[in-house]
């Protein structure tokens, strides 16, 4: 029923992009390109690069990554490395150099690049609270999570507040042309699940400058928050599934698995109704043990709602209880997301029509290249 008929055609890079982000890549010099993900909430240790017109985010501190086919030179004299797999070279990539944003320090002593940070090649992207109550005992955390990571390395703040924000995404947007932003956070004790510093935050960076919104949270206690967010300045909104599964969520993330796959469905079919569709997402983890066919009859459900499927190869962080959990293999993640990608075309909601976040960005993931590939008829 999920067979893909995609022509072989212009399936390299995806292909490619795919690959990569299931092994990772090795440096030759780890001190090239900027560390734009490491620890932070969600997916996280990589590095972003650029492979012809497509920026992707690629594992460097993964333990898959340091047994990784894929090595990767440092820059020539025109900005370009070499990526070999057995020796044999198989694409040029650059590395995005530093934002100049990260230069910057608030009136008050923070670096601004502890309060955002640059994803992929023009993308801000900052963890509001660096707290989470799915945190707080090895029990109940979600297992792939690394957001106490940062935080406990000084690499970042654990409350932005919205000033902090607004001249952050101000200079970003003026010095290094960044075209959306990406707000995330643990999750506070209150019933908004996070949806009130959305609007906290969006209000103050819209007031500041231009930039499309997007916003990330549990889904909330009571629907009246996605109005509240998408007034505040909020243009798309992102609730994370991550697995989809019972079984699945509850052992690889238990607390957030006692909110009912049932809750994410009427909080996704309220949000489309004040966002519309394209504009309300969810990110999939694939290979913590969703079977394709779960995965994909989800991806299903979610398009005819106007949801977007945002299926990413889980990544093993360092340091968190999944580090040794194995990524998922090329092919499982190629069979997901081929026939994922014309399932979004026909539904109408691709990347691209995104207004702004992570599958606007679509950097931790092949799936947008997927959606460039010809539907067949
Ligand atoms: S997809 Fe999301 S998490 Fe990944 S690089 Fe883009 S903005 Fe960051």
């Amino acid at each position: 029923m999920f067979e893909s008929d995609l022509p072989e055609s212009n399936l390299s890079d995806a292909d490619l992009i795919n690959d990569l982000q299931s092994h990772g890549m090795r440096l030759v010099d780890p001190r090239v390109g900027h560390e734009a993900r490491r620890g932070g909430a969600g997916p996280s240790d990589h590095k972003a690069i650029t492979i012809g017109e497509t920026t992707v985010m690629v594992p460097v501190h993964t333990a898959p990554a340091f047994e990784s086919p894929f090595l990767v030179e440092p820059p020539d004299a025109k900005g370009q490395s070499r990526v070999t797999r057995d020796g044999a070279e198989i694409a040029k990539v650059r590395f995005p150099t530093k934002p100049k944003f990260y230069d910057l320090t608030t009136a008050d002593g923070v670096p601004y690049s502890q309060i955002a940070t640059l994803h992929s090649r023009d993308v801000l992207a900052t963890t509001v609270l660096q707290t989470c109550i799915r945190y707080e005992s090895r029990k109940k955390t979600c297992q792939f999570c690394a957001i106490g990571q940062s935080l406990a390395a000084g690499r970042t703040i654990a409350h932005k507040t919205p000033a902090q924000l607004a001249e952050v995404a101000k200079a970003a947007v003026e010095l290094d042309g960044v075209k959306h932003m990406v707000l995330t956070t643990g999750t506070p004790k209150g019933r908004d699940r996070g949806a009130a510093v959305m609007v906290e935050s969006a209000r103050a960076i819209k007031a500041a400058v231009d930039l499309p919104l997007q916003g990330q949270c549990e889904p909330p206690d009571d629907d009246i928050w996605h109005q509240r967010m998408k007034d505040a300045g909020i243009d798309a909104l992102g609730m994370h599934l991550e697995a989809v599964t019972q079984e699945v969520r509850e052992r690889i993330m238990p607390g957030k698995a006692t909110v009912p796959l049932e809750k994410y469905m009427s909080s996704f079919e309220a949000a489309v109704k004040v966002f519309g569709r394209a504009q309300v997402s969810t990110y999939i983890l694939a290979g913590l043990g969703d079977t394709r066919e779960a995965i994909l009859e989800m991806g299903q459900k979610l398009c005819d709602m106007g949801v977007y499927p945002f299926v990413v190869p889980f990544v093993p962080i360092s340091g968190t209880p999944l580090e040794s959990h194995p990524a998922p293999k090329p092919e499982f993640m190629a069979s997901i997301l081929r026939p994922l990608g014309e399932m979004i075309v026909r539904a109408g909601i691709r990347s691209e029509d995104i207004k702004a976040g992570c599958g606007k960005c679509g950097a931790c993931s092949a799936l947008s290249t997927y959606e460039k590939l010809k539907v067949s008829a």
